[in-house]
């Protein structure tokens, strides 16, 4: 072959190959999808539908993409940099080990980490069960009535406990009490969440705080059990100490601890909160791991976050659904009391497994050999001469060095963190993967030049350093679940088990309108479990996470690039914290120019309820600004209304694209309407995907962003969790992003913490960074047109079927031009057959469909966001599913189904009930669970027919079912 006839060098490396692997639609697809749209090209489809205001004035200026092995070297390379060091910091986090069959079984799973928040049940009942399990663990340790599947970590856990009680108790005290042996991070985020309450909080030692109750009222006081210096008090003469003034104790418990020590409830605790991360879930330099909150039966109606409850299906067999209050914030909105949406399931789901896989025995066993270790450790430290603190401890020594600074610069160069817990003190924390030679080089670094006493010796005649009186008695995780799965075999079956219940992305597309399922790439997750990521302590010295402070600021470079933003943190880790601390970052702007009085928010209507729910958790007055009929914001409602508060404004929250998937077209003016008025925009940034490489709102208007990176940067949903929510803001805002003083990060003008960790999820952060690398500039921006050009397609095939909604309502583009998702209307069903949104949601599971989103932003709609990552066989297998429910429909509304008794009606057809000898419905069998073709070739069979969701808040009941009630 001639040389000319070759292709070139680049074109071979192919350095771009990762778009393709993307996006769904290859070239030809997209060619015939444009035109059943209707239109020349993909930009003219863009130009036709994304607003000439609001685009780039220049391209996204990002490295050049890479290739998958490329770009995982250079990642690894940058993991390099943080430094691999035995952990011995505590603090609450630890060394865990998690079991091979959970850590690829699960956390490296697509089935597992692909799957969407539970909100469709009957899809869902696998990764409910591992949630209720979760619950039941928790429940059972804590010794409390309920608890919830999940928190985001364990500070706001404890903040969210603060603001339970101030509502649920009797006391109108406004003052809370922390006790001074609570983790530092825990601290600074209860004072950063105090603040715009009007909470006051006051830290006092546990010596003293029988004497403070006094002369001072409080509504609650939170206590750590044990003491971050590891100390074992007990805890019931400051329990009734605060129950005689009428307040609540809320007790941070550990859950290793509590299998060998009385449990918060029995010692009368009124909340507990805590981490579940030494239960499986690597450090991963702070996160993501599953929090814990767990109240007495009496507040169980205001417990926040999600709680997955048990209730019946169409047939009367049990089935799991989520219960009513996981809805608080798009139900209640500015009145709801928090604003938790995207939790930390798939940690929970690794904590209860851990659970599962050890039993009560096995994690008894872990342990007593931490508390083993740590009396050995502490009677060694004495035989050489140390003077320790306290004289209990289950994992935790507190020991006396006036040499502290040279005694942690020896220990780190021989690869070892301790904690330097005070002036003069070392603190040093054990966990699981201690072993004898560890408290061998521990002891070691104590001996100054005296021989170090042999561990085989320390431990004849030993004593635990854990109380009498304190000491477990009662029983806990007696349920058959925690006491069947031990052997691998066992295990990995019932791993299975759950999972071929559910429905995720590696089955099938899920169309969630605002959620952006899209592809999750097996190389983006590759880096999540690397060591020099997953076992990297937050707290460990600032110089050994080097690797770390890179990722961070290339991606926040990255996406600054993406948004047209001047700084970002990536410390919140969910959107509704990233819009918590970005309204945080407004107060304290208005605050700093002597305007703290501006305290109106404006949202509209069509918002997502974390909007307002976040509002009113700063303490501002949301007040409600109407939408036209074509879904944007009522601009001269708007400006009525920012006339009338002008004094007092302080922001406006709109999202953009809003969330009926329309670019407004006046997005500019209304930005300069609110800046006329002194407030500041706020865009909600989880419809980016809309939006990257086309337009960034830090140059359109925006002041302040979130982005959620669970969405548009390819983190796994996780069944709920965990997330990145970023909060990105111009310029003059930046001083005021959220600090981190424990992590000795920050400045005074900054918001306080509002993360347990300085990085929030950090472990996750390497999905985003890979996506990005690998996509460059061009793929992002490719990838944001065919997230257009595929709603748009799904628009155009169902617009002859259904009433889209809200469309930019372009002649030019069939089904009328949307953005990247659109919106079925199918109110109009309801009266001429009955059918409601409901139904088809049901019954697209009989063809094998994870459901659009339901009822959201419009009640009696579906919203579908397809994604670019779906391909056109894809897309058109659903349409193919949503044109044969409207036949469906069509029967019903003929009369040939009656209303009450149809395929729709009875959806999800189980195997079960279509199997029963007599079958009396008016539609086949064949009907309900083969009604296209292709069915036939692969079937998914949902495990429970309908959920009955009002029994189940009726009912409440969060535990794993007794054996012998399973229908
Ligand atoms: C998902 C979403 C949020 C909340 O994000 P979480 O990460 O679930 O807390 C906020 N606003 C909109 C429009 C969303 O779609």
């Amino acid at each position: 072959m001639p040389n000319t006839a070759l292709p070139s060098l680049a074109e071979l490396e192919n350095a771009s190959e990762f778009q393709a692997r993307h996006l769904g639609p290859w070239d030809a697809e997209q060619a015939h999808m444009l035109s059943v749209v209707g239109v020349a090209s993909r930009q003219a489809l863009i130009d036709a539908i994304v607003p000439e205001s609001i685009r780039r004035s220049r391209p996204m200026d990002l490295p050049a993409p890479l290739t998958e092995a490329q770009a995982l070297a250079e990642l690894k390379a940058i993991a390099g940099q943080n430094k691999l060091m035995r952990n011995f910091i505590g603090q609450g986090y630890h060394g865990t080990l998690t079991p091979g069959v959970i850590l690829r079984n699960i956390l490296e799973n697509p089935a597992w980490y692909t799957a969407y928040t539970p909100y469709q049940a009957e899809i869902s009942q696998g990764r409910m069960e591992a949630l209720v399990n979760f619950q039941t663990m928790v429940t059972d340790l804590t010794g409390m009535a309920i608890a919830n599947a999940s928190m985001l970590d364990e500070a706001t856990a404890a903040a969210e406990a603060m603001t339970l009680a101030a509502r649920g108790g009797k006391s109108k005290s406004t003052r809370f009490v922390v006790c001074h042996d609570v983790l530092p991070q825990t601290l600074e985020v209860i004072q950063t969440r105090a603040r715009p309450l009007g909470i006051t909080v006051d830290v006092v030692h546990a010596a003293q705080l029988a004497e403070h109750l006094q002369s001072h009222d409080c509504f609650a006081a939170l206590l750590q059990y044990p003491g971050v210096n590891g100390q074992v008090r007990d805890l019931r003469p400051l329990i009734n100490a605060l129950h005689a003034k009428g307040a609540l104790a809320i007790v941070a418990a550990d859950l290793l601890a509590l299998t060998l020590l009385a449990s918060p409830g029995e010692l009368g605790a009124d909340i507990a909160c805590g981490t579940t991360q030494r239960f499986g879930m690597p450090m991963g330099n702070g996160g993501p791991h599953a929090a814990y909150l767990a109240t007495k039966d009496e507040f169980k109606r205001s417990l926040p976050g999600r709680l997955v409850g048990v209730s019946v299906d169409s047939h009367g067999n049990t089935a799991y659904r989520l219960a009513l209050q996981t809805r608080e914030q798009h139900i209640r909105r500015e009145k709801a009391t928090s604003n938790i949406c995207t939790a930390q399931v798939l940690p929970a789901v690794v904590a209860s497994m851990y659970a599962v896989y050890h039993g009560p025995e096995g994690l008894k066993r872990i342990a007593l050999r931490v508390a083993s270790y740590t009396a050995i450790l502490a009677k060694g430290l004495q035989q050489l001469g140390r003077q320790l603190i306290h004289d209990t401890g289950f994992d935790t020594v507190q020991v006396l060095a006036a040499d502290r600074d040279a005694i942690l610069a020896a220990a780190e160069g021989q690869g070892i963190n301790l904690r330097a817990a005070s002036a003069d003190t070392v603190g040093i924390t054990l966990d699981e993967t201690t072993t004898r030679q560890d408290l061998s080089a521990l002891l070691a670094l104590f001996a100054n030049g005296q021989p170090v006493p042999a561990i085989d010796t320390l431990a004849q005649g030993l004593t635990l350093r854990l109380p009498e009186a304190l000491r477990r008695t009662s029983d806990f995780m007696a349920h058959p679940v925690f006491n069947t799965h031990h052997s691998e075999t066992e295990m990995l079956r019932y791993i299975r088990a759950l999972s071929d219940k559910d429905l995720a992305l590696d089955r099938t597309m899920i169309p969630l309108g605002s959620c952006t399922m899209k592809l999750n790439a097996t190389s983006e997750m590759i880096p999540i479990t690397w060591p020099e990521f997953a076992h990297i302590h937050p707290f460990a010295p600032r110089h050994q996470l080097k690797g770390y402070e890179l990722l961070d600021q290339q991606l926040c470079a990255w996406l600054s690039q993406a948004t047209g933003y001047a700084g970002i943190s990536l410390q919140p880790n969910a959107g509704s914290q990233g819009e918590y601390a970005g309204l945080l970052v407004i107060k304290a702007y208005h605050d700093a120019r002597g305007e703290g009085h501006r305290d109106i928010c404006l949202i509209p209507e069509s918002a997502h309820g974390t909007n307002p729910a976040s509002a009113q958790m700063v303490g501002m007055k949301v007040v409600v600004v109407k939408c036209d009929a074509d879904g944007n914001v009522n601009l001269d409602d708007l400006k009525a209304k920012c006339e009338q508060h002008s004094a007092n404004l302080a922001a406006v929250m709109i999202t953009y694209p809003s969330t009926y998937g329309v670019f407004e077209t006046r997005v500019t003016e209304l930005c300069k309407l609110v800046h006329q008025h002194g407030g500041r925009v706020y865009v909600d940034g989880a419809n980016m995907n809309a939006l990257v490489g086309l337009a960034g709102p830090g140059e359109f208007g925006g002041d302040v962003s979130h982005l959620n990176l669970h969405k548009t940067f390819c983190i796994p949903h996780g069944g709920g969790g965990p997330g990145v929510g970023p909060v990105c803001v111009v310029e003059d805002l930046v001083p005021y992003l959220p600090a981190h003083r424990s992590a000795g990060l920050g400045t005074d003008v900054q918001v306080g913490a509002v993360s347990a960790a300085p990085l929030g999820n950090a472990a996750v952060l390497p999905i985003s960074w890979m996506y990005i690398r690998m996509m460059g500039a061009d793929g992002l921006k490719a990838a944001t047109e065919v997230a257009i050009l595929n709603a748009n397609y799904v628009a155009a095939r169902l617009a002859d079927h259904y009433d889209i909604h809200f469309s930019s309502g372009k002649a030019e583009v069939k089904g009328g031009g949307v953005a990247h998702e659109c919106i079925l209307d199918l109110r109009p069903l309801k009266d001429t057959s009955g059918i409601s949104a409901e139904d088809v949601a049901k019954r697209l599971i009989d063809y094998g469909f994870h459901a659009p989103t339901l009822s959201f932003p419009v009640a009696g709609t579906l919203m579908v966001e397809p994604t670019e990552s779906e391909s056109q066989a894809e897309l058109d297998r659903f349409c193919d599913a949503m044109i044969a429910i409207r036949e469906e429909i069509r029967q019903v509304e003929q009369g040939q189904w009656p209303q009450d008794d149809n395929p729709l009606k009875n959806a999800p057809h189980t195997a079960a009930s279509l199997l029963q000898g007599e079958w009396a419905r008016p539609y086949s069998r064949e009907t309900a669970a083969y009604p296209v073709s292709s069915l036939r070739l692969q079937k998914y069979w949902s495990p429970v027919g309908r959920v009955d969701n009002v029994y189940g808040d009726r009912n409440l009941f969060c535990s794993c079912v007794p054996v012998g009630d399973y229908a």
